[in-house]
Parts: C-alpha cells; sequence; structure tokens
C-alpha cells in the first residue's frame, strides 16, 4: 500500500511513523516549508499521546527533554485556588504528562521518520493541493498536485492520501470551500518562554484568570546550575477589535503592551510581570478554530489533525489529538479488510471524540470552574467549597477527560493501537 501525507507537522510526521511501525513502509510525505525548523512555543503532551508516543519507541528521547507534569492548578486572578489536581505518572496513569517544546518533539519526529522510512521520505518546498479520486478507493488511485516554490508543479499518486496539513489546510478548503477563515472567539494569546527562577514544585502547570483574561505557565525545563528553569507561558486578553487579522503563529508582539495588561497580577508564588518582563520574544495569536465537519473521508482521501478538527488550545489536547489520529489511521489501515473500510472505521473512531472537544473548549472545557469562580466570586473567596462545592468541580475535572478520552483507568486498561508486523494487509 503506498500512502502520501501532505504535511509534515505533529500530525503528519506521527501519522509517518505510525504507518511505519504498522509494516505500511511505502510512504511520503510532501510540506509546504523549504525548512522544518523547531518554531512555536511550549505544548502539552497529555498521558493519552505520550502512550501513543512511546509504544512508537520514542519514550527515552521524550524523557530526556520533556518536564513532567505533576500538577494541574486552576486560580482566580489573585492566585486563590480553584482546582488543583496530580497529573501523570502523579495521577495513576500508566505513561506521564509531558510539556515539551514543540519544535523540539518536531524535529524528534523528523529525525526519527528519516531514519526509518529513509533520507527521500519527507519532500520540502513542496506543497500539496488539488487532491483526485480515479476509480474507487480499492480500484483506482488517489493523486495529488504537488507544487514547488519556483512554481512548478507535477501529480503524484497513492493508494491513500492523508491530508495533515493545519488549520489552513488546502484539501479542507477543496472539500469546504465555502468554509472561509478559521472562527475566532476575540481572544488573543501571547505566547513566550522566559528563563526566570521555577515556581511551586518546579513541574506544575497554572492557569489563572477567567474568561476574558488568563495567564498559563508551565515548565519547558528543570533548573540549570544557574538556578532558573524555561517557564513557557501564555497571556490571554479579549480583544474589542472585530477582526484578529492573520492567524499565523509567528507574529511577534509589544511586550509592553502584554505587561500594561497584567499590570497588577502579583500572586505571592508567581510574579507573572517577572516572567512577562522576561520574555525573549512575545508571539501573538488569535484563539480560533474550526467547526466540526460531517466529513473527513473523500474516497480514498482522509483528513487529519487540525486539518480535520481544529480546535482551542484549552486542555492541552491539540498535538495530543493529531497523534492519536495517527495511530488509530495506522491501525485501521493495517488492519482492515479494505482501503473504505478502514477510513471509515478511523473516521469513526475519531470525529465523535474530537468534535465532542471542540464544541466542550468552546465553552472552557475543563477551565469552566474558573469562569463559575468568576461570576460567583468576582471579588475571590476566603473557602473555595462554598463558591463551587467540590463535587461540583470534580464533576468538570472529570467529564473533560471522559471526552478527550484520559481517564486514568481506561487509558490504562485500553488495548494497544500498535499492530505486529506482519498482521498488516
Ligand atoms: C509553525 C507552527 C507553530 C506552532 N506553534 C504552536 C505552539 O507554540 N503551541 C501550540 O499549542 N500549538 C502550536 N502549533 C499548532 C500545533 O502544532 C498543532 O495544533 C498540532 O500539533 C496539530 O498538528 P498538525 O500536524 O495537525 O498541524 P500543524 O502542526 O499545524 O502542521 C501542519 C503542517 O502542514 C504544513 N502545510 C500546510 N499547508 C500545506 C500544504 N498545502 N502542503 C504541504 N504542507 C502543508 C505546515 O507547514 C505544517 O508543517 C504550531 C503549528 C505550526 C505550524
Amino acid at each position: 500500500m503506498k500512502v502520501i501525507i501532505v504535511g509534515a507537522g505533529i500530525g503528519g510526521l506521527t501519522t509517518a511513523l505510525s504507518l511505519e511501525a504498522a509494516g505500511i513502509t511505502d510512504v511520503t510525505l510532501y510540506e509546504s516549508v523549504g525548512e522544518l525548523r523547531p518554531l512555536g512555543v511550549g505544548i502539552n503532551l497529555l498521558p493519552h499521546a505520550v502512550r501513543e508516543l512511546t509504544e512508537l519507541g520514542l519514550g527515552e528521547q521524550l524523557k530526556g527533554f520533556g518536564v513532567a507534569t505533576s500538577t494541574l492548578s486552576y486560580t482566580n486572578r489573585l492566585g486563590q485556588t480553584i482546582w488543583s489536581e496530580p497529573r501523570g505518572l502523579d495521577a495513576g496513569y500508566r505513561w506521564p504528562q509531558y510539556s515539551v517544546h514543540r519544535g523540539q518533539l518536531q524535529m524528534l519526529l523528523r529525525d526519527t521518520v528519516l531514519e526509518r522510512l529513509g533520507a527521500d521520505s519527507i519532500h520540502l518546498g513542496a506543497s500539496g493541493d488539488d487532491v483526485q479520486q480515479h476509480g474507487t478507493p480499492e480500484d483506482g488511485c488517489s493523486s495529488v498536485r504537488i507544487t514547488l516554490a519556483d512554481g512548478s508543479s507535477y501529480r503524484v499518486s497513492a493508494d491513500v492520501i492523508v491530508a495533515a496539513d493545519g488549520i489552513h489546510s488546502a484539501v479542507r478548503r477543496q472539500h469546504y470551500p465555502e468554509e472561509g477563515a478559521p472562527v475566532w472567539n476575540g481572544l488573543i494569546l501571547w505566547r513566550g518562554t522566559a528563563r526566570v527562577a521555577p515556581f511551586l514544585d518546579g513541574r506544575t502547570m497554572i492557569m489563572a484568570g477567567d474568561a476574558f483574561q488568563k495567564f498559563v505557565a508551565y515548565p519547558l525545563s528543570l533548573p540549570d546550575e544557574d538556578g532558573l528553569a524555561t517557564i513557557n507561558f501564555i497571556a490571554e486578553y479579549r480583544s474589542d477589535d472585530a477582526d484578529p487579522g492573520v492567524s499565523s503563529w509567528n507574529r511577534s508582539a509589544d511586550p509592553a503592551t502584554v505587561l500594561e495588561r497584567f499590570a497588577d497580577w502579583d500572586f505571592d508564588w508567581l510574579d507573572v510581570r517577572s516572567i512577562i518582563g522576561a520574555a525573549e520574544e512575545i508571539l501573538e495569536y488569535p484563539m480560533v478554530d474550526r467547526d466540526p465537519i460531517p466529513q473527513w473521508t473523500f474516497g480514498a482521501q482522509t483528513l487529519l489533525g487540525d486539518a480535520a478538527h481544529a480546535m482551542y488550545p484549552i486542555g492541552s489536547n491539540g498535538a495530543s489529538q493529531a497523534i492519536i489520529d495517527a495511530r488509530t489511521l495506522a491501525n485501521a489501515l493495517a488492519t482492515s479488510g479494505s482501503i473504505a473500510e478502514a477510513l471509515q472505521r478511523y473516521e469513526d473512531a475519531r470525529k465523535p471524540r474530537t468534535t465532542a472537544i471542540t464544541l466542550s473548549n468552546r465553552s472552557m472545557g475543563p477551565e469552566h470552574v474558573m469562569q463559575l469562580a468568576y461570576e460567583r466570586a468576582p471579588q475571590g473567596f476566603d473557602d473555595i467549597d462554598t463558591v463551587i462545592p467540590f463535587a461540583e468541580r470534580a464533576e468538570i475535572a472529570e467529564r473533560y477527560k471522559k471526552a478527550a478520552g484520559f481517564i486514568p483507568d481506561e487509558l490504562n486498561a485500553r488495548p494497544s493501537l500498535s499492530v505486529e508486523r506482519g498482521v498488516a494487509r
């Protein structure tokens, strides 16, 4: 079986590795950028994604550069704790939760793809669009037009084409031409990293604030000899603008604007202004997602990752869900009776879950407790139990884990998506 993947982001690269592990080795990736560079800042890999990467043989490397999260805490704007829960191994999962630099993860995946699938497996400076189906998924083939930087183009064919070309997917646009730009919710995200003293136990992720203004921080490194750690932060602010402009991950922002918005944010356990002030560079990104769509698969082509289900970066699920898509698709292609059946199994397994997360994230997902605390006690509280009873807070956290597929016992007990080599069709 020959597979073409359009896009070499987290989703596309993990798909290539998952196919190879399942015994499908005729795999080629086409990526529009001319050079894959370690772009982005921090992302979180939840235990359900760490499991998949571990089963792909990357557990040791992740351990080498990821910080294993111990705790997730939600607080109000005054730094008072609303909800705090153990995470990863501390929560009883068989796999850790890691905070990693997105670029570092992407480079690990790229290098492993080149090592396992060969130096020719990734074509850079090659944009894919105009996917065509020739015959049925079983008897025919699919082809995609590849356009190079000089404007020249050619077509390549495969049994299956996977569009992992991100939130601005050209392949998705072909099937949903009326869709337009991603949907913005009015929040601007200012993202950066800073070398500062670690906070709390040095492995905790915190989210402070509410639906109007929020500060998220988590470590991307343990402290070095100088006692400083790299802290990833996201400062969010509700904008009055009608339109966010471009939705690029790499637009620079003026640090003074961010500092001004967070001028009075100083908790006795976290100095928000010092973190923002120490940032080397601050990147601006609008909080956008896309409406769930009714269909991902068209003949022998299917969508994956952000191309299929771009969601708000709430609940740390964007990259994690792309990784699970990749493993589910490879398992289905290796073990189904036909390509059509495999793509249907993949879509049936993944679409309901990612749709539920996308919609839940629109009402703040697990962060809903922060908004409840703000609405019920805008000036702060002495005892959170009198504001939001424990059972209500626990139910919000549990509901999100259920929707996203990471209830500890269920994840620990779920059979692996790995396929024995030789089982593949
Ligand atoms: C540069 C960049 C920085 C990011 N930074 C962060 C971050 O700091 N924090 C965070 O939480 N998330 C970040 N993300 C998003 C996050 O990586 C994704 O939400 C998640 O990992 C899902 O991955 P994906 O592979 O579906 O999409 P992406 O990671 O977006 O990958 C899509 C890939 O497809 C390529 N591509 C696009 N169009 C075409 C085309 N027509 N033909 C061929 N290739 C194409 C893109 O160049 C990209 O490499 C970033 C994404 C990018 C591209």
